[in-house]
């Protein structure tokens, strides 16, 4: 008998391994360093905000997201129109791909980088053309350079790079952006951008102002802390930004997450403090594991990378042993989030105790 069958791409989308929970050991915390999550609760006024609007769950939430837009605008001093909503800045892959590419088009990217990129390349049938990135987890933006061809739609770059960790500096990314054809999307992939602390740091509104052709993909997942209610956006000049808006699912953001989103621009001040207490604590782990003689590429975001090949799956078990669930990429490296102050010193435990 003849069954449906789906489009053959959607036999390859690879899957995405969300970071596990942490194992419960009676008698011990145990912290979720597996997901590049904020740590601290919801920043103030954004739980009552929130609860406000589950009051009228049996509402759509504004389809426009009309109060977010402007309340965006207004933050990053842009147009409305240059600003593209979505559930999540994995959305903006799929919506990006989708506006752009037929099947079999190109979209060039950094790897390892971001799980999501092949996910939703595929998902829409284009192809992932994979640059390795170089031995201390950066982008190799030559490389990059190289492998565009006629079928090449769009070119990403993550800064900082999840899972490695290293961003790119802005006069790297400007001799990149002047080499890619002005008919080729270049996404910016910023998820990390409030944690960068490093000279000649990316400034992504500028590159957005001054390259027609730029994409950048933002998040209020990471530094927000609101990674369960699902919201990101892009910026970019109107015609990307449009496009982006008419792929884009109908009623997609609900009406808790945009009034979340919108409390927590109005705490700015208690975000960039827990953004530099992270940053601290990143730099603190940092300096350590670098004493203790472990070679991890430089962090910029909420996180690091400890490149352990085979032995991966011995650090993931040993750190769940010590109560703090780690995410391993198998056969190539283990990525854990800068979490509580008594995580993360599980996790230089856990570090000094497998070089011995
Ligand atoms: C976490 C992350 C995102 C954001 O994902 P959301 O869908 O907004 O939660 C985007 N890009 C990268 C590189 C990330 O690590």
């Amino acid at each position: 008998m003849a069954h449906p069958q789906p489009r053959p791409n959607v036999l390859q989308i690879p899957t995405y391994v969300p970071g596990k929970p942490p194992t419960l050991r009676p008698g011990m915390t145990a912290y979720k360093l597996s997901s590049n999550e904020n740590p601290y609760p919801p920043l103030p006024g954004v739980v009552e905000a929130a609860t406000q609007a589950v009051a009228v769950m049996n509402r759509y939430p504004d389809m426009g997201s009309t109060a977010l837009y402007d309340a965006l605008a207004d933050r990053l001093g842009v147009p409305r129109t240059d600003l593209a909503l979505a559930t999540g800045s994995v959305a903006l892959i799929y919506q990006l791909v989708n506006a752009y590419c037929e099947t079999g088009d190109e979209v060039v990217y950094a790897w390892r980088s971001f799980e999501a990129y092949p996910i939703a390349v595929t998902t829409a049938g284009a192809t992932s053309v994979q640059v390795p990135v170089t031995a201390d987890g950066r982008h190799d933006l030559p490389a990059m350079l190289a492998a565009i061809t006629d079928r090449t739609r769009i070119v990403m770059v993550c800064t900082p790079n999840n899972p490695t960790g290293p961003a790119v500096t802005q006069s790297e990314l400007d001799a990149f952006l002047a080499e890619v054809p002005p008919h080729v999307v270049a996404v910016v992939d910023e998820a990390y951008l409030e944690f960068v602390r490093m000279d000649d740091k990316v400034d992504g509104l500028a590159t957005y102002r001054a390259h027609p052709n730029v994409v950048l993909f933002r998040t209020f997942s990471k530094a927000y802390g609101l990674a369960g209610f699902r919201v990101g956006y892009a910026v970019a000049q109107e015609s990307i930004a449009a496009a982006l808006r008419a792929v884009s699912l109908p009623f997609g953001i609900s009406g808790v997450a945009q009034a979340a989103a919108i409390a927590s621009l109005e705490a700015q001040d208690e975000l960039l403090e827990r953004v530099e207490a992270l940053a601290v604590e990143r730099a603190r782990i940092y300096a350590a594991l670098l004493e203790m003689g472990w070679d991890v590429p430089e962090p910029q975001g909420n996180f690091v990378w400890f490149a352990l090949a085979e032995r991966t799956g011995d650090f993931a078990v040993a750190a769940d042993e010590a109560g703090i669930v780690v995410r391993p990429f198998a056969g190539e490296g283990a990525r854990v989030s800068i979490g509580e102050t008594e995580g993360n010193d599980r996790l230089l435990e856990v570090a000094r105790a497998f070089l011995a």
